[in-house]
């Protein structure tokens, strides 16, 4: 394969074929296209070898080669060091330029900046293509130039620059016959990654009208399966976000409004990376925690003896997903009920959620911390009794996740709310102001 020059697509969180961006821009650019994946061991070695995810993306990646084959072409895939994936494709074909998909995350940024610069050695050009969200970078700031810190002036910022030309679709579906032509390559199975099929299945998803025109008045209620379940869907690339923004401007602005929300925080953590590791405000690493070990442990396992917050847990634990508004109020009460840090929080979601995506679990942990940028005032504390109260006042919920509640079975309050509010303001108040 080495007489013919070819275009390396990289797939990663774009697993699909249809309006992908970089895949277009590859397919039309008069080369054959080499399609790439590499199963990355700098990322697979921190997983369960159980892990649901991990199962979902070997799905996408086994339908994206047969799709391949069947169009005379195959997959070329890699299971390793991403590096090493890079030499060997190098090795193997006379790659001319790699196209990829732009990441924000800040392992992503390094990663690619490595092979960016091997590639660069070897005389290749690389190029990123904005894909996973409409604005990036430095499209949206505010009049000095700057990043927005606060959503809603970046959201009327974003709204004002939006316009059709911004979902417009790539078709890069329709040139599938640029791949280069080959005979079919090595196909991969979890055994072949190290990995046992997770437990957790994660259904195609599509937008619908209904549930978009619906969104606005029921979004709220967790009793009511009124939301998307779109996250993972987005996580992964197996559908556009110009598709979903589309639908968005057509049939809801709540639903449009949550998608600034994600590009928002995708939009912090580009200009803010040290957000991963910090409090965006950073006064707030000052802040007393009392980690406890035993409380976060009956926190993790929804026994807290508020039915709301153990309701969200054991949702989380059983099927991988937590409705938005349960989101908030389990990372709040860990955070100020429970003076744990955020991060263990963000730690325990980032292993659970199939949806977990790095800039929209930070931005939401650190919201509820107080950390984030605009965020709420650290002295607001929400009341887990009251949201069960407004938000599932049936109880439907909390009936569903946690059977055993109203019976002696079913714990007491692990702390006093009104004692653990006033706790959390002195605290907070102590690391922030009389430092
Ligand atoms: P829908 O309500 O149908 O929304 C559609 C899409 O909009 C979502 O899929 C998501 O991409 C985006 N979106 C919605 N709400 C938000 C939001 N508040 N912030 C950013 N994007 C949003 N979202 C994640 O995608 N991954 C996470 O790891 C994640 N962790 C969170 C942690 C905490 C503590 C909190 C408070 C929120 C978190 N969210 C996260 C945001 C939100 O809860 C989920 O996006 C939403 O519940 C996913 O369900 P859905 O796809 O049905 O959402």
């Amino acid at each position: 394969m080495k007489e013919q020059p070819v275009t390396v697509f990289w797939f990663r969180r774009d697993l699909r074929i249809s309006d992908n961006h970089g895949l277009f821009k590859a397919l039309t650019s008069g080369r054959p296209v080499l399609p790439v994946f590499v199963f990355d061991t700098d990322i697979l070695n921190d997983l369960e070898d159980d892990d649901s995810c991990v199962s979902f993306i070997l799905r996408q990646v086994q339908q994206l080669q047969d799709k391949f084959e069947a169009d005379g072409s195959s997959f070329w895939i890699y299971h390793g060091k991403t590096l090493d994936a890079f030499k060997r494709l190098v090795a193997e074909y006379s790659v001319e330029r790699v196209f990829i998909n732009q990441d924000y995350e800040p392992y992503a940024r390094k990663r690619d900046q490595e092979i960016f610069e091997y590639l660069g050695s070897m005389g290749i050009e690389m190029k990123a293509f904005k894909d996973q969200v409409i604005f990036h970078k430095n499209e949206i700031l505010n009049g000095d130039g700057k990043p927005y810190t606060v959503f809603t002036p970046y959201s009327k910022r974003w709204l004002a620059k939006l316009s059709e030309k911004d979902w417009k679709p790539y078709p890069s579906e329709k040139y599938l016959g640029n791949l280069l032509k080959m005979a079919p390559l090595r196909k991969f199975h979890h055994v072949d990654i190290g990995f046992r099929r997770g437990s957790l299945e994660i259904p195609p998803q599509e937008i619908t009208p209904e549930i978009l025109t619906a969104y606005k008045d029921k979004r709220d209620f967790p009793a009511v399966d009124a939301t998307s379940r779109l996250g993972v869907h987005l996580r992964f690339g197996t559908i556009s976000i110009r598709q979903v923004t589309a639908a968005a401007v057509q049939y809801s602005s709540a639903f449009l409004n949550e998608l600034i929300w994600r590009n928002f925080y995708m939009d912090i953590l580009w200009h803010f990376p040290q957000v991963e590791k910090q409090s965006f405000k950073p006064a707030y690493d000052h802040i007393a925690w009392i980690n406890s070990e035993k409380d976060f442990a009956r926190w993790c396992e929804g026994t807290t003896g508020f039915p709301l917050v153990d309701a969200g847990m054991r949702q989380l634990n059983q099927t991988g997903f937590m409705h938005n508004r349960v989101r908030m109020v389990t990372a709040s009460f860990l955070c100020k009920h429970l003076l744990i840090d955020w991060r263990w929080g963000e730690a325990f979601f980032a292993e659970k959620l199939l949806d977990y995506e790095l800039a929209s679990n930070n931005g939401g942990w650190q919201w509820a911390a107080g950390s984030g940028c605009d965020a709420a005032p650290y002295f607001r504390v929400f009341n887990p009794i009251l949201q069960q109260e407004k938000f599932d006042p049936e109880l439907v919920y909390v009936h569903r996740w946690v059977p055993e509640f109203g019976t002696d079975h079913y714990p007491k309050p692990m702390v006093d709310h009104r004692m653990a509010r006033q706790r959390a303001i002195d605290t907070y108040r102590a690391g922030l102001v009389e430092r």
